[in-house]
């Protein structure tokens, strides 16, 4: 973290002060800790990235946290998890079903965060400075549901559609909302979460809807045909 050097975006504008003032509990911080892949990665998550300063928003750890907090607690009846559910509801378990080794890394800069997942790699989710600071915390929860859409078996199997944000003609898109893959699920949370999300405000849910569509715009080889 030495070698990272970052800005911290107005924590207001993020989430980041209206989480922050959430997470910062031994309970909530050891359930994060052991439930999201956290567990067996302190020497990642040391040394800068916050964990001797778990309730300190400008710093990963806890910038994180925010994002498993909102992931955790955003259904009002979050305890029910069923994935026969609502994604509101259930998100929460997906990525404690999927997201078992989450690692913290400066990156360099060409993403945000990253899912290796084979026969020969050591199964993990990276996640790099953008996460933490280009992102407010619903776009933290988004890309932890997106990359353990990969770790559960859904790779990217398009190209960017022209005109796309993320890069027209470039693979990392996917083809449909019907191909259920990582793109369309952080759509599909942000727009529950835009829709019935408890225990945030109303600004960070229409951030999330506007995140929401940016998605649906730009992220499939194919215009799924709505927005939210
Ligand atoms: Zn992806």
């Amino acid at each position: 973290m030495a070698t990272c050097s970052y800005t911290v975006p107005d924590k207001n504008v993020t989430g980041d002060n209206f989480y922050g003032a959430l997470i910062c509990n031994q309970t909530y911080i050891d359930y994060f800790w052991n439930t999201y892949g956290f567990a067996g990665n302190k020497d990642y998550w040391d040394d800068g990235f916050g964990w001797e300063d778990a309730c300190n928003t400008d710093k990963p750890l806890a910038r994180t946290f925010n994002a498993c907090y909102l992931l955790t607690y955003s259904a009002q009846d979050y305890q029910n998890d069923a994935y026969s559910g609502a994604m509101l509801n259930w998100a929460r378990r997906y990525v404690r079903d999927n997201c078992d080794d989450l690692r913290s890394l400066c990156g360099d800069g060409s993403a945000i965060a990253r899912s290796f997942k084979g026969a020969f790699v050591d199964d993990r989710i990276e996640l790099y400075l953008g996460f933490w600071y280009s992102k407010d915390v619903p776009g933290r929860a988004e890309t932890l549901i997106h990359e353990s859409r990969h770790q559960g078996g859904k790779p990217h199997n398009a190209n960017f559609p022209a005109g796309s944000v993320f890069g027209a003609g470039k693979s990392g898109a996917d083809s449909t909302w019907g191909y259920e893959g990582a793109w369309m699920y952080g759509a599909l949370y942000l727009w529950w979460f835009y829709a019935q999300g408890a225990r945030t405000t109303s600004a960070l849910r229409e951030r999330a809807r506007q995140r929401g569509n940016l998605v649906i715009d730009n992220a499939f080889a194919t215009h799924p045909g709505f927005n939210i």
